[in-house]
């Protein structure tokens, strides 16, 4: 537990979110200062409503896309809406987060000299040619599309993260995360493992986009955190990009078929339009964050999904 001398003030964007506020918990836990920064279009006060009134934690609601002039110690950067029903939503809004976002959370952390992490995405790889993807990989990714907003605008995001690096000397970390899951995903936000769960336990049909053949890695958001936070508290001289994400890959049949077992459902399967631009594989290359960060994930799909479904069975409940 960190003590008055030796507590940080870190900054959160996107605290309000489901990644925002279990880092927020983990950081708060170990005795930092916690500013979250959040302007509420895809988060919700009830992520961080446990914390309300705690001293160490003061919320602003405010919109990245504009400049922030606050004094804090470290920043991790993480306000932007990331499922595809949000990012399309207002593609235009979507990309300014990501990169005026970018500009002015690098502007501020250089005014302060602070350490910047960034969370990036898989979706900088795109629909990827080379599987699983290793950090070299550069990517396959359509500039005009309908998921353009968010690829492209992580993508840029990481330009200027790492210009700021080169130009600046700034202390910048740079995280490509892959598929996380876990209690306080948005019900509606259209991603996979929620939609799967609130379809189950609703006993409606299960939406399975194209045959279900597509395949993703799924990682438990507690195996996240850890891997955030381990590498932002390394010492300098390593910026990423590090990808972080769970190796294990399952087909999206595959992933319906362990929900229904858990929820203990015999929902049917009904197969929709599979989306634009939707990646056909996706799985990542950890072998840096093994050998940089002595990190891998814990939580095996089964054991994460119980625990999520535990969190969508009170949340429907808490709705009735
Ligand atoms: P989320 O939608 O739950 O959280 C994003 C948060 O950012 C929300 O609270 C939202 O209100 C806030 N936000 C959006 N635009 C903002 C703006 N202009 N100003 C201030 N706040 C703003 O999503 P998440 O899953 O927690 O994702 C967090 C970050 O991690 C995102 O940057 C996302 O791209 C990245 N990421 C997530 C995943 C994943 O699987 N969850 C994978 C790869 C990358
Ligand atoms: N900025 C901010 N908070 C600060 C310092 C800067 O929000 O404490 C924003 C400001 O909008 C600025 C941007 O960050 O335009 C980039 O800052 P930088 O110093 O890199 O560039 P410049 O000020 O020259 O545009
Ligand atoms: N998907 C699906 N049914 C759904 C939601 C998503 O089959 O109800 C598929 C989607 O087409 C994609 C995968 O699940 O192939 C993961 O989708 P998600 O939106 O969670 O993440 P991303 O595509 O960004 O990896």
């Amino acid at each position: 537990m960190r003590n008055y001398n030796s507590r940080k003030r870190i900054l959160v964007t996107g605290g309000a979110g489901f990644l925002g506020s279990h880092l927020i918990d983990r950081l708060l836990d170990r005795g930092d200062e916690v500013v979250c920064v959040d302007n509420l279009f895809t988060g919700a006060k009830r992520n961080i409503e446990h914390l309300h009134s705690h001293p160490r934690l003061e919320f602003m609601r405010h919109d990245v896309t504009f400049p922030l002039y606050i004094e804090v110690d470290q920043i991790y950067n993480l306000a932007c809406p990331a499922s595809p029903i949000h990012y399309r939503h207002d593609p235009v809004q979507t990309t300014k987060t990501s990169v005026h976002g970018a500009i002015n959370m690098l502007g501020l952390a250089k005014r302060l000299r602070a350490r910047i992490f960034q969370a990036s995405t898989s979706e900088v790889y795109g629909d990827p040619a080379i599987h699983p993807q290793p950090e070299s990989y550069w990517g396959n990714v359509n500039p005009i599309g309908p998921r353009s907003c968010y690829d492209e605008g992580k993508r840029c995001a990481e330009t200027l993260f790492f210009d700021y690096y080169r130009q600046h000397n700034l202390d910048i970390r740079v995280a490509r995360i892959f598929n996380t899951y876990g209690p306080r995903m948005h019900p509606n936000d259209g991603r996979v493992v929620s939609n799967f769960i609130v379809q189950a336990l609703k006993g409606e049909p299960i939406t399975i986009y194209g045959e279900g053949q597509q395949t993703r890695s799924f990682c438990y958001v507690d195996d996240l955190i850890d891997g955030i936070v381990r590498f932002v508290d390394a010492e300098p001289g390593f910026a990423g990009p590090i990808n972080l994400g769970n190796p294990s890959e399952f087909t999206i049949r595959e992933l319906a078929q362990q929900v229904l077992d858990i929820v203990g459902e015999k929902s049917k399967l009904v197969f929709c339009p599979l989306p634009a631009d939707d990646p056909t594989q996706r799985k990542p290359d950890i072998a840096l964050a093994r050998e940089k960060l002595g990190w891998e994930p814990r939580v095996k799909l089964e054991e994460g999904l119980k625990k999520t479904v535990s969190y969508f069975e009170d949340l429907l409940l808490e709705g009735e």
